[in-house]
């Protein structure tokens, strides 16, 4: 099953055009070059509905998709070392702007590289959403490019890395073969219907 129906809305740059909240919000953040928008494809069996970027950084706008009974809230990439300092401002801007209103939070599907060591941007993110105490999981991606014997090792190394949130629920995917979809769709499913 995907969320086949979703159609792009809306973007936006600064938080004086965010749009109303009308729907349940499903939130999906992460790193530039994690795998956003090719997670965000996949869940919705559109080859192209998010942008896969080759310059990754470049469209720093909270993005809207409507999606049956839910919105997909796609944010923007952060922790790209080139971008200036007027735009990082502009992101935080953003960011708190969008996290600052009263709107339906529903949950929040945090990115992390399944091959790397979550950065400190990673886990300032994680830590602002713990505390927040906004619901959230972490999406492990790019599952494919680890080699069997590296799949629980690293999975180990992230858990260990992150062990100050508890309950932390982590579930590994790939865009490339679909794996680990069917959970996160189930975990998105189960949230928009709390
Ligand atoms: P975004 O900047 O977070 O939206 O990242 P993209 O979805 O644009 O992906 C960045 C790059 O990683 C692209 O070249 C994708 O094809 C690649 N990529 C993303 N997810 C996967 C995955 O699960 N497996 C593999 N092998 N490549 C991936």
């Amino acid at each position: 099953m995907t969320f086949n129906s979703a159609e792009f809305e809306f973007a936006c740059g600064t938080s004086s055009q965010l749009p109303q909240s009308t729907k349940p919000e499903v939130i999906f953040s992460g790193k530039s070059n994690v795998g956003k928008s090719s997670l965000i494809n996949k869940l919705c069996g559109r080859k192209a509905l998010a942008r896969i970027s080759s310059k990754p950084g470049k469209t720093a706008t909270i993005n809207f998709f409507d999606v049956d009974d839910f919105h997909l809230v796609d944010l923007p990439g952060y922790g790209y070392a080139k971008v200036s300092k007027a735009e990082k401002q502009r992101w935080a801007e953003l960011m708190e702007g969008y996290f600052d209103q009263e709107r339906a939070f529903c949950l929040v599907v945090q990115l992390l590289d399944m091959r790397h060591k979550p950065t400190q941007d990673d886990i300032g993110m994680i830590s602002f959403l713990h505390n927040s105490g906004l619901p959230y999981i972490v999406v492990l991606t790019k599952l494919d490019k680890l080699k069997k014997s590296e799949v629980n090792k690293n999975l180990a190394m992230i858990g260990e890395t992150l062990k100050e949130f508890d309950d932390i629920r982590l579930f590994p995917f790939s865009a490339q073969t679909g794996e680990g979809a069917e959970s996160i769709i189930g975990v998105i499913n189960e949230s928009v219907e709390e």
